[in-house]
């Protein structure tokens, strides 16, 4: 059995504790390896050697430090089919899904690539006689990245991409059912010219994280995944002094207007809520069509769509529309929230429970299922259900359709269809949610803008990549510097304007 340890110093290295968890291949169900889950001891040496390494780093000058960045797009690109397949063997997505979680993660490197303009201070000459202001902006030490298994390249990049431009040393923790991408990618970083050191990557589970959390030395916590373990991380951080930003989870909604084109509608429905297995933080888990008449036709046009999908192993190529769940127990736990929405009184349309693949009777699979008829005191609508599951909520006016978002708990992504443009404008500006797309069902923001949701979904101050990442990576200090020449005031003991 394949056992996978941690990244320290430049060197794999294996874990010291006895204490592991398992990595399924999910389109197979075999157990593939065991991952190291580190102690106390051996992340506060990852730290500490990170604390070592990280004043040369900053001290090397932002464009060399951009060039690193160049050099790894480079790396990436170049092994873009391995990191696929790495991803798709842990994780479960097809291959081209795998390529687009690699492809969204070198974006954000593209982006650090311009990183000095990002970097650049503020200069005001002459605010005073003889005075001039400015102000630099500082990397903050060695941060820490706890990142989600549904993207095992994506994330981690968003992370360790803007952190390290601004001349962080990073702690890296993957989640523990993905742990290969990670290692992976530190290896080609340092292969770009990442100094050993200044990017660890230890593996472990809510020790580790417990560990990252207290460690004096750590100054910021960056976190993605599940909504109670983000509030859990931003809450313990903060009460320790740090800075933190914590996304969590989400349940987006999607409306459908009368006026919407509904072939177009429902093969976006039908994308944003079963690709990737519907493990996504943007995947649409609520279709609002506003009116019977929307819905009923919606459903008609769905059906078809929903039942020609194929689900199967990656390794099947081309032939998959989308692939297994991550572990037994999420499968199980999609299974048992299906039964509770039949239970519950909603319409199942298209079923998924009792799918087996031949050949792969023991993956993790579950088949895209559509609801009907759901209701908000139903658990498939209250919870995250992170499956290939598509509920319908069906609204009567545009406003109850408009409340239904602004009343959940969640404010991740957010999608309406509809060709009326003052609608479309009424929606964007009034929804309470971080991203929203216009006819766009999936609206993750380019690399140069930032991500990040709202309510439940996010937890601290600023978003994920783009301008914000390079705030959140870095302190401001502002200088007030006086030169005497032609000067001739006193003391002062007053607080006043400069003149
Ligand atoms: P998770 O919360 O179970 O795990 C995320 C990370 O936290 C992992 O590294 C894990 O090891 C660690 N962790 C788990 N339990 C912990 C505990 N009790 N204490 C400390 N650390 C702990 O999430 P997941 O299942 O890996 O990922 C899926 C979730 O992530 C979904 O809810 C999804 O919506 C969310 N997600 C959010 C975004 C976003 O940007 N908002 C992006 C991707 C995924």
């Amino acid at each position: 059995m394949q056992e996978i340890g941690h990244w320290i110093n430049g060197k794999m290295v294996a874990g010291k504790s006895g204490r592991f968890a398992e990595v399924y291949n999910p389109a197979t169900g075999e157990l593939q390896a065991r991952v190291a889950l580190a102690t106390a001891d051996e992340l506060a040496h990852a730290i500490a050697e990170a604390e070592k390494a990280q004043p040369a780093w900053a001290a090397t000058n932002p464009q060399r430090r951009a060039r690193v960045m160049m050099k790894l797009g480079d790396l990436i690109n170049q092994h873009m089919d391995e990191l696929a397949e790495l991803v798709a063997r842990e994780h479960g997505k097809t291959i081209p899904d795998a390529k687009g979680d690699v492809q969204r993660g070198l974006e954000v490197i593209e982006v650090c690539m311009g990183a000095p303009a990002l970097l650049k201070g503020e200069y005001t000459d002459s605010a005073g006689p003889g005075i001039d202001l400015y102000s630099m902006r500082q990397p903050l030490g060695v941060v820490a990245a706890i990142t989600p298994f549904n993207f095992p390249a994506m994330i981690p990049l968003w992370k360790m991409g803007p952190a390290l431009s601004c001349g962080n040393a990073v702690i890296l923790k993957p989640s523990e059912r993905v742990p290969s991408t990670s290692l992976r990618l530190a290896q080609l970083a340092q292969e770009a010219g990442i100094p050993d050191g200044v990017l660890q990557v230890v593996n472990g589970d809510k020790e580790a994280v417990d560990g990252l959390i207290d460690n004096p030395t750590v100054q910021a916590i960056g976190f993605v995944g599940s909504t109670p373990i983000a509030q859990y991380i931003y809450g313990r951080a903060a009460t320790n002094g740090k800075r933190a930003q914590c996304f969590g989870g989400a349940k987006n909604h999607m409306l459908i207007m009368p006026d919407a084109d509904l072939d177009k509608a429902a093969d976006a429905l039908v994308g944003a809520g079963f690709g990737a297995a519907g493990e996504r933080c943007m995947a649409i888990s609520v279709a609002v069509p506003v009116g019977d008449e929307t819905a009923d036709r919606l459903i008609e046009k769905l059906v078809p769509r929903i039942e020609k999908l194929k689900v199967g192993p990656y390794t099947a190529g081309n032939d998959v529309d989308f692939g297994p769940v991550i572990t037994r127990q999420a499968q199980e736990r999609i299974l048992g929230l299906i039964g509770s929405g039949v239970d519950q009184g909603a319409k199942i349309v298209v079923d998924g429970r009792g799918l087996k693949i031949q050949g792969y009777e023991n993956g993790f699979y579950v088949g895209p299922t559509l609801f009907d008829n759901v209701t908000r005191d139903m658990d498939i609508y209250k919870q995250e259900i992170f499956g290939p599951v598509l509920s319908t909520v069906r609204a009567k006016t545009y406003e109850d359709a408009l409340n239904l978002v602004i009343d959940n708990d969640y404010g991740n992504g957010t999608a309406i269809f509809t060709a009326d443009g003052d609608t479309a404008r009424d929606f964007a500006s009034r929804v309470n949610v971080g991203m929203v797309g216009i006819n766009f069902p999936i609206p993750v923001p380019l690399s140069y803008y930032t991500f990040g949701g709202w309510k439940k979904s996010a937890f601290g101050d600023l978003n994920q990549y783009g301008p914000d990442a390079f705030r959140f990576y870095t302190k401001t200090k502002t200088v007030t510097a006086r030169w005497f020449s032609g000067i001739k005031e006193g003391a002062a003991l007053n607080f006043k304007a400069l003149d």
